[in-house]
């Protein structure tokens, strides 16, 4: 069965940035299940699975416009050491989510200096180029459960 909209695609793919270093991978664990053509994963990826058929394996190097977005500097700010106040050990690279209204957004501290605490919303992939290694595992037909609730049910995806 070849990979279109509203398949449920199986894949197991290793992520490199463009040094070469792995950055995210399927091996060890479960392959990646997914429905296919619904925004389920990073556009990029998505196109390059269109039209695979179980076994395929190929490499694909995606810009970071088809994948996480470009970095937004707009959505770096210093705010004062006094936000993280019970935080005991803040440190560069410490993950956090944050509230705006409805809206939950999360952010990494990118420096600390004295008072000083510059916070990055943007994703950690923003601006950077994927790579990756992918090999299709499986392809089959979503249920009209699935297709409902735009994820993928059973052993292969989350329960719930
Ligand atoms: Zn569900």
């Amino acid at each position: 069965m070849q990979i279109a909209k509203n398949k449920i695609v199986t894949i197991d793919y290793t992520l490199t940035d463009d040094e070469g270093v792995v950055m995210d991978s399927s091996k060890g664990g479960e392959p990646l299940a997914y429905v296919h053509g619904i925004g389920n994963i990073i556009p990029g990826l998505e196109a390059a699975l269109e039209g695979k058929n179980p076994g395929d394996a190929f490499k694909v190097t995606i810009p970071p416009a088809e994948a996480y977005g470009e970095r937004d500097e707009e959505l770096v700010r210093v705010v004062s050491r006094h936000v993280f106040a019970d935080v005991d050990d803040l440190e560069v690279g410490m993950q956090f989510q944050g509230r705006s209204g409805e809206h939950v957004h999360e952010f990494a501290v990118a420096a600390i200096d004295g008072d000083d605490v510059t916070v990055d919303r943007n994703h950690p992939l923003a601006g950077v180029t994927l790579n990756f290694d992918v090999t299709v595992v499986g392809v089959r037909d979503a249920t009209a459960e699935e297709l409902s609730h735009g994820h993928v049910h059973g052993p292969d995806g989350h329960g719930h």
